[in-house]
């Protein structure tokens, strides 16, 4: 078994770590706020992933994964150290900032190792920068040999956040990109208890699968936001109903020994909000920078980000169609996260709801199943929180649904006829069924439903 360091440990890092280490490995995950270090090695994670917080509290008993502020000791004392750390991005532009800064920790590491070690880029980058950013500073800080003191490896993260623990014990494809053979496969290695696919490809290849992968599934809910819209122009058209004929196509949904398979990727040909997390909205803004950077105008993902930067408004639009005008009125939003099983709110389409209903001056309540856990994050915005969805739609002019969380599934319009001063829900997820709603004074609009 081997000696891996993971340096960050956030929903990638910890999650590979815990991964990792329930194949047996050794891991060591390196960040840099004490309190959460303290918390992972009581089995605590820092954030909310299905599963996590079980399974790591057993393998930090059964000393497999440890966690730790000091990169220096960790590296030196691991074979592999893999880079997960963020890469965000800041103007439309990727922003290197921890990732270098990490690349010259681990150089500075590496100058007192003495037998072979390999470095892998995890987090995600723009196709050439393991090889022109991250591997000068890995020579210029170690003052070592690449390809023979040490080797470097790209290795994509495709799990899921809501779904990571199981994406990352069951991975359905790995893939690695290699300096040298060498590299490849002694990294390789690790993942020989895992028996899906492995694709060993150049270093550039493996970044732009991740671009890739990101920017199809984006692609597919800005064009199903797309339909949405010209459905809602004309009036009469139900888009769930659409989508429902839609994914019944035998290529999409195949019938198998009788049973038709559901596939994962129909969740992306939905209309909704817009996409929202910490790797879509970036990751399709990075590429779309790098992409102009480097000389083509990529036209189609130009349109899928404009596409989903402004699907929010139409939540907000179709609540002002209903009253007028929103100064001063109670607009209720149920959801804070970017997705239902994750306490994440980056780039949520949430936030930008938000946004807009204050500029237009309304009074804003909000709740989330993950409030506890958000409350923190969220002290900047201009709104009122409520621990219970019932307490929230209290008095309120209108509703925006804009997390599908199970809990908001369950409610019948007697609730909101009951609590709402005017019971007008703008239903951004197409969770609630239109058909409860019929003979009732609840007006229901939705994405793809309204003539707006
Ligand atoms: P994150 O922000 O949750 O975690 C990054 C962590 O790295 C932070 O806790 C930060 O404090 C820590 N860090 C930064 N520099 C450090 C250093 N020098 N030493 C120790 N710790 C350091 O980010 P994330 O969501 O885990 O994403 C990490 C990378 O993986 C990003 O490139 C992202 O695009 C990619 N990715 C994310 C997901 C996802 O679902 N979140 C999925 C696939 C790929």
């Amino acid at each position: 078994m081997e000696k891996i360091t993971i340096i960050g440990t956030g929903y990638v890092g910890l999650v590979t770590g815990v991964s990792l280490a329930s194949l047996g490995h050794n891991v060591i995950c390196v960040g840099r706020n004490k309190e959460k270090v303290f918390g992972i090695n009581n089995g605590k994670s820092p954030f909310f992933e299905p599963g996590l917080d079980s399974l790591l509290g057993k393998l930090v008993k059964r000393g497999l994964i440890v966690a730790s502020t000091n990169l220096e000791k960790s590296v030196t004392s691991s074979d592999f150290t893999i880079i997960a750390v963020g890469t965000p991005t800041v103007k439309g532009k990727i922003d290197l900032l921890e990732i270098k800064t990490a690349a010259r920790q681990i150089g500075e590491a590496l100058k007192n190792i003495l037998k072979y070690h390999v470095v892998i880029v995890k987090s995600t980058v723009v196709p050439g920068t393991t090889e022109l950013t991250i591997k000068p500073l890995l020579e210029k800080y170690s003052k070592k040999l690449i390809g023979k003191d040490f080797g470097l490896c790209m290795n994509p993260e495709f799990l899921r956040e809501g779904n990571a623990v199981v994406d990352a014990l069951q991975p359905d494809r790995i893939v690695i990109g290699q300096y040298d053979n060498k590299s490849g496969v002694s990294f390789s290695k690790i993942f020989d208890k895992f028996s899906c696919p492995r694709i060993l490809t150049t270093i550039r290849t493996a970044e732009m699968t991740k671009y890739a992968a990101n920017s199809l599934l984006a692609t597919m809910i800005s064009y199903s936001n797309e339909i949405s819209r010209i459905a809602e122009n004309v009036g009469d058209i139900d888009v769930v109903d659409v989508w429902k004929g839609v994914h019944l196509d035998g290529r999409l949904s195949p019938v198998i020994g009788g049973k038709r398979i559901s596939p994962g990727f129909l969740n992306y040909i939905l209309s909704g909000c817009g996409y929202g997390g910490s790797c879509f909205p970036k990751d399709t803004k990075a590429l779309l920078n790098f992409s102009k950077r480097n000389g083509y105008i990529p036209s189609l993902i130009q349109s899928v980000v404009s596409i989903n930067e402004t699907q929010p408004e139409r939540l907000v639009m179709l609540l002002l169609k209903e009253l007028g005008d929103l100064r001063d009125k109670k607009i209720t939003i149920w959801g804070l996260t970017f997705k239902p099983d994750t306490d994440d709110i980056r780039e949520s389409p949430a936030l930008s709801v938000i946004r807009l209903l204050d500029e237009m001056g309304a009074k804003i309540v909000c709740h989330d199943p993950m409030l506890n856990r958000i409350r923190k994050k969220i002290t900047y915005l201009p709104i009122e929180t409520k621990d219970s969805a019932i307490d929230a739609i209290k008095n309120a002019d209108g509703l925006i649904i804009v997390t599908a969380w199970d809990e908001y599934k369950k409610y019948v319009p007697e609730v909101f006829i009951k609590n709402m001063k005017t019971p007008i829900i703008v239903d951004g997820r197409r969770i609630l069924k239109k058909s409860i709603f019929k003979k009732t004074t609840v007006k229901y609009k939705g994405i793809g439903l309204s003539s707006i």
